[in-house]
C-alpha cells in the first residue's frame, strides 16, 4: 500500500508493536492512548515463541533480558505456607521462563522504541467514526476532529471502537473467573520465589517478586458474569475486599495492598471470539480481536505476532482489504488454536470447598506423575504445546522480491 495515515487507539502491547513496524515500512502513524499515560500495571510476562521472535527482528530481545523480573520460580503452598510443589525457572511446567518481564516494563520499551518516529497521544480517545469511501472521520473525546486512511483498535478487551465499529459480530466468552492484579509492598516472607496460594471458596491468590523490589499480586476468583460490571475504581475495590475477606493465608495483608494500591487491574476473564476483524477500513488486533485470557498463556505471543503480521500484510497489499483479509487468513488458525482451553477450567483449578482445596493440594504435592503434571499445566498455562506456532514472514525481503 502507498503511505498512509494510520491511527491506532491503544497504547499496550499490540499498539506499540504494530506503531513500531507501520513506522519502519513508511506509514504516518499517530497512537491514542486513553489513559493520561502508559498503563505500568500487571504481572511477570514471558516472552517466548513468536512474540520472541518478533523481539529478535526488532532488535529488543537483550533489553528485555536485561530487565528480567529475578523470579526464581513458581511455588504451590498451603494455607501455612507450606511449600507443597516447586518448579523452578525454565522448567517446562514452570511460569518463570527465560525472558520473563514485567508486562509494565515490555509496555515501556515498546513505548520507547517507537516515541521518536511515532506520535503518542494520552488522554484522549474516540468518540465516533464515520466512513466515507476513502477516509474514516475520527471525532475525540477532546472535540478533535481528523480524518485517517485507516484506523487500528488495539484497545484490549472491552474496545469500545470495535463497538462503534464492528460490535455486532463479536461474542464473549466468559470463563467463569475475575481477575485482578495489583503492586503490593513487599515483605520479610516475599523471597525471590512466586508463590500460588488456592484458598476456599474458589479464590487463587498469587505474589510474584519485582526487580524494582515490591511484590506484583494476583486474585482470581469464580463469580458470575455481571456480578462486578460497571463498577468505578473505589467500586472495585471494596467488592475484591468484601470477596477475599477471611480466605485466610496472605489475604489481609493483600486487603491492605487493595486498600492503597495506585494500580489495580480487574476484570472478567473472558474469551474474545469475533467472526471477522475488521469492516471497511476500521480493524481490530490483540485482545481487542481475540484475547484469549491470561489462562492460555498466549497474550504476548498473540499481541506481537498479530501486530506484526498485521503490519507486513499492509505493507505488502495493494488495497486494505486485500492486507485485513490476508491478516485474518494467516492469524485465524493460530489464534483458535491458543483459545483452547484444557477440560478442568475453572471447575478443578479453583475449588469452592475446603475438601476439594485438599485434595487439590494433595495432588500437587504429588509432583512428576503424570496426572499431576497435567494438572500443573491446568494452574500455569503450560499444557499448551509448541505445536500451536505461526509463520512470521520477511515482509521486507517478500516486498523486494516483488
Ligand atoms: C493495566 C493492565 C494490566 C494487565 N496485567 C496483566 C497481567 O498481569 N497478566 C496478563 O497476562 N495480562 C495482563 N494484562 C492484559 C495483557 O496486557 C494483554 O492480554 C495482552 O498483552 C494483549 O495486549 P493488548 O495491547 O492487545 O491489550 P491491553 O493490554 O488490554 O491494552 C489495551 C490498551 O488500550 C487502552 N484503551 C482501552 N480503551 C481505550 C480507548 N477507548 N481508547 C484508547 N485507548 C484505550 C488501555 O488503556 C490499554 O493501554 C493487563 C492489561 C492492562 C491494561
Amino acid at each position: 500500500m502507498k503511505s498512509k495515515k494510520i491511527l491506532i487507539s491503544g497504547a499496550s502491547i499490540t499498539g506499540p508493536t504494530l506503531a513500531y513496524w507501520l513506522n519502519r515500512y513508511g506509514f504516518e502513524v499517530i497512537v491514542v492512548e486513553k489513559s493520561a499515560e502508559l498503563r505500568l500495571g500487571g504481572q511477570n510476562i514471558d516472552v517466548k515463541g513468536p512474540a520472541k521472535a518478533v523481539a529478535q527482528k526488532m532488535g529488543i530481545v537483550e533489553e528485555i533480558r536485561s530487565l528480567n523480573t529475578t523470579e526464581a520460580g513458581i511455588k504451590f503452598v498451603d494455607a501455612s505456607d507450606r511449600m507443597l510443589a516447586e518448579f523452578p525457572k525454565g522448567d517446562s511446567m514452570s511460569m518463570t521462563q527465560e525472558l520473563e518481564i514485567l508486562r509494565g516494563d515490555l509496555v515501556k520499551t515498546l513505548y520507547n522504541h517507537t516515541k521518536d518516529d511515532v506520535s503518542y497521544r494520552f488522554g484522549d480517545h474516540i468518540t465516533s467514526l464515520a466512513q466515507t469511501g476513502d477516509v474514516v472521520n475520527v471525532g475525540f473525546a477532546s472535540g478533535k476532529k481528523e480524518r485517517f486512511d485507516l484506523v487500528i483498535s488495539t484497545e484490549g478487551i472491552g474496545s469500545n471502537t470495535r463497538k462503534l465499529a464492528i460490535d455486532s459480530q463479536v461474542k464473549f466468552k466468559y470463563l467463569g473467573l475475575h481477575t485482578a492484579y495489583l503492586t503490593i509492598p513487599k515483605t520479610a516472607t516475599d523471597g525471590q520465589w512466586a508463590r500460588w496460594h488456592n484458598a476456599p471458596s474458589g479464590i487463587v491468590f498469587m505474589l510474584r517478586p519485582d526487580n524494582y523490589g515490591e511484590t506484583r499480586a494476583s486474585v482470581t476468583f469464580l463469580a458470575d458474569e455481571d456480578q462486578y460490571r460497571d463498577l468505578n475504581i473505589e467500586e472495585q475495590k471494596k467488592a475484591l475486599i468484601q470477596r477475599i475477606t477471611g480466605a485466610g493465608w496472605q489475604s489481609d495483608r493483600i486487603i491492605e495492598g487493595i486498600g492503597q494500591t495506585k494500580d489495580l487491574y480487574f476484570d472478567r476473564v473472558s474469551q474474545v471470539k469475533a467472526s471477522s476483524w475488521s469492516a471497511g477500513r476500521v480493524a481490530i488486533a490483540g485482545d481487542a480481536a481475540w484475547c484469549a485470557t491470561p489462562i492460555a498463556g498466549k497474550g504476548t505471543d498473540l499481541a506481537m505476532a498479530g501486530a506484526y503480521i498485521l503490519a507486513g500484510e499492509l505493507f505488502k497489499a495493494d488495497h486494505h482489504e486485500q492486507a485485513f483479509e490476508a491478516y485474518e487468513k494467516k492469524m485465524r488458525a493460530y489464534v483458535e488454536a491458543c483459545q483452547k482451553l484444557p477440560p478442568g477450567i475453572p471447575g478443578l483449578v479453583y475449588p469452592t470447598s475446603k475438601f476439594g482445596v485438599a485434595v487439590l493440594n494433595q495432588l500437587v504435592s504429588a509432583v512428576g506423575s503424570k496426572p499431576v503434571k497435567w494438572l500443573i499445566g491446568l494452574f500455569t498455562g503450560s499444557s499448551k504445546s509448541a505445536k500451536d506456532e505461526i509463520e512470521l514472514p520477511d515482509y521486507m525481503k517478500q516486498k523486494a522480491s516483488d
